[in-house]
């Protein structure tokens, strides 16, 4: 009995940290500013590009209620509500995950939580990023690398290298598929962002986790392709950002294979 009121609490716990790091991820998100024309950011209007009147930090509530543009009347997308949902799940998967699944590697289970809720945050912000302006930074990707690395180095040294092939194999399959890319299409069909990406992913589901997130994101990209193919939404030589993929790969081998580190 204890220990379920333990377990119950402690998801009550994560499932609020996911809410607080929905909505850090969303601030964040928010303040970023496109390159394409029109130069956007999401804190306008897609439609008018009006400044959009400051919200509520908590967003699940636009779900239901979705905000719209003072100026115009068009309603704003889901992804704040849909950022905060998600990490509010995906923080207690992550406990649950660290503390009851067998792992490959030699961390205490407070730092595989450490770790896969920064995982959670990092490739949510990820995501929406490159979906809404198609730009994966360094500074989304590069630091959690870093913490990876060193987290691994320091707990289970001989599991570095293991981690470490991974991660240079993934990165090593993306830069083939960027030259091909180059090859096929004489521009550029994959961003190298997705190859610096290919990285962390390797090193967030080491092997052979990298194998099952592989499968996913190629699984994915093809059937959400042909879908927006069938509707006639895009055109067959329209870039596509890859990296929405590899994140949502990454997580579905974050959460089915077992936990790399
Ligand atoms: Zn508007």
């Amino acid at each position: 009995m204890a220990s379920l009121v333990f377990v119950i609490l402690g998801a009550l716990g994560a499932a609020a940290l996911g809410l607080l790091a929905g909505a850090l991820v969303n601030t964040l998100a928010d303040r970023v500013v496109g390159v394409d024309e029109p130069i956007w950011s999401a804190s306008q209007c897609r439609k008018c590009l009006e400044p959009l009147a400051p919200a509520s930090p908590l967003a699940l509530g636009e779900l239901v209620n979705r905000r719209v543009c003072a100026a115009c009347g068009q309603p704003t997308s889901r992804r704040r509500p849909l950022t905060q949902l998600a990490l509010a799940l995906w923080l207690p998967a992550a406990l649950w995950r660290a503390y009851t699944t067998p792992t490959l590697g030699g961390l205490p289970a407070w730092a595989l939580f450490a770790l896969a809720a920064l995982a959670g945050v990092a490739l949510a912000f990820i995501f929406i990023v490159d979906l809404e302006h198609r730009l994966i930074f360094d500074l989304s990707i590069f630091p959690l690398l870093v913490v990876i690395l060193a987290a691994v180095g320091l707990f289970d040294r001989p599991r570095l290298v293991t981690l470490a092939l991974a991660a240079a194999l993934s990165g090593l399959i993306f830069l083939l598929f960027y030259g091909l890319g180059w090859l096929l299409y004489r521009q550029e069909a994959l961003g190298f962002g997705d190859v610096k990406l290919a990285l962390l992913l390797g090193a967030l589901v080491g092997w052979p986790g990298l194998v099952t997130a592989l499968f996913a994101t190629a699984i994915l990209a093809a059937v959400l392709s042909l879908l927006l193919l069938a509707s006639g939404s895009v055109e067959r030589r329209a870039f596509i950002p890859f990296g929405v993929f590899m994140t949502l790969g990454a997580a579905f081998a974050l959460l089915a294979a077992p936990l790399p580190w």
